[in-house]
């Protein structure tokens, strides 16, 4: 079964309502899709997660050409394939993001080939059905106090429709996050709550933000310091009780071996549609286990990617072990997005409960060819 063409899809929707965080505001969604075509006419779908035009650039002139014609069923081959080809001049970025795409495409490309899930592929699951958080709370355009009152409204509206568990947005100034981090906890005493401020903080304002979490009972923070200072995780970790999370903005075991031994993150969050794709997110689940940590994904984007980490955290087993197992939780995102919403015909099926794991071929969601047309920017074909 070898790969026979390379498509790559540049899809784009613009947004009624602007969303924001600590570091920008977005009007508009872009994605690049990567679709593999093997010589049986099977083929295969995955996601990237980043800048899609310049991802694109990578998929089509700098990868595309290099796998063509290799066993498609073979996906450490053409991994490592890819990865060497590259690895002088892109150990990370967003090359790797093209490389996580063209991956993800060929797990999906493989469970339909073999007729299994790609939760099956990964080694079978644990649970049927993956607890899930919803994300949102992101800032709005609006003075501070309404824009506090719409979060609080946005998170009781969240737990009204029977999500246990949420992650707000902080890192706006400290003044706001310790308002909103209080009025939370008083409007939802009994969820499960996170925060997230997307590399926001200097140490001292981590750990002021990091003790007030923990005073009102928040399950991890995240992001709370720059990933390039790899350094001060630990020094924030030794005055916080609460889980330091981080790791969307890194890439390949060799970029979270560094995370992990830098002792101050105690959940790894690698997208699978930018680490190095479903390969990769494995290789670096398994090298958090050996050091006594758990990796949960980030997802952002579309459904494929929220299939491929439905079926990552399916597989995961929790370290360590045991009867009554603390709950990996999936990260849902509850903002406005049409391309997770109406880009596809089959869709993960998620509720406040969790989402079921796909039980069909590969990723188990399926794209309406009409609606990717729509939505189109700009495809390529590479054959
Ligand atoms: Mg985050």
């Amino acid at each position: 079964m070898k790969i026979e063409c390379i498509k790559t899809h540049h899809v784009r929707c613009h947004l009624e309502i602007p969303f924001g965080f600590s570091q920008w505001s977005y009007d508009q969604r872009n994605v690049l899709l990567i679709q593999v075509i093997t010589d049986t006419g099977l083929s295969g779908w995955g996601e990237c997660y980043g800048p899609a035009d310049v991802i694109q650039a990578a998929a089509e002139k700098f990868y595309a050409p290099r796998i063509l014609g290799m066993n498609a069923l073979e996906t450490d081959v053409i991994w490592q394939h890819m990865w060497r080809s590259s690895l002088d001049f892109a150990r990370a970025g967003v090359m790797t993001a093209a490389i996580s795409g063209i991956d993800m495409a060929l797990w999906d490309l493989k469970g339909h080939a073999l007729g299994l899930s790609v939760s099956d592929l990964m080694g079978g699951k644990h649970r049927e059905i993956v607890p899930c958080y919803a994300t949102g709370m992101y800032f709005r355009d609006m003075p501070e106090e309404l824009l506090l009152n719409s979060l609080v409204e946005e998170a009781v509206s969240y737990a009204k429709s029977g999500y246990k568990a949420m992650k707000i947005k902080v890192g706006k100034n400290i003044p706001f996050d310790e308002k909103l981090i209080i009025a939370m906890r008083e409007a939802l005493p009994n969820t499960i709550l996170a925060a997230d401020s997307n590399h926001a903080y200097d140490l001292p304002e981590a750990v002021r933000i990091g003790q007030l979490l923990d005073k009102h009972d928040y399950a991890w923070f995240e992001e709370p310091l720059s990933p390039e200072h790899l350094h001060l995780f630990e020094r924030l970790q030794s005055k916080v009780t609460l889980p330091i999370t981080t790791g969307e903005c890194d890439q390949t075991r060799f970029g979270f071996k560094a995370l992990i031994e830098s002792n101050g993150v105690q959940i790894i969050q690698p997208d699978l549609a930018y680490c190095g794709g479903p390969s990769e997110a494995l290789k670096i689940r398994t090298l958090a286990s050996a050091h006594g940590i758990n990796a949960i994904p980030h997802v952002w984007g579309t459904q494929l990617n929220l299939a491929a980490a439905t079926h990552f955290l399916a597989t995961a087993y929790h370290e360590p072990g045991r009867a009554e197992e603390k709950p990996l939780y999936l990260e849902y995102d509850r903002t406005e997005n049409p391309l997770r919403d109406e880009l596809f015909s089959v869709i993960v099926d998620v509720d406040g409960n969790g989402a079921k794991v796909p039980t069909s071929p590969g990723l188990g969601v399926k794209i309406d060819i009409d609606k990717l047309k729509e939505f189109n920017v700009r495809n390529t074909e590479t054959r």
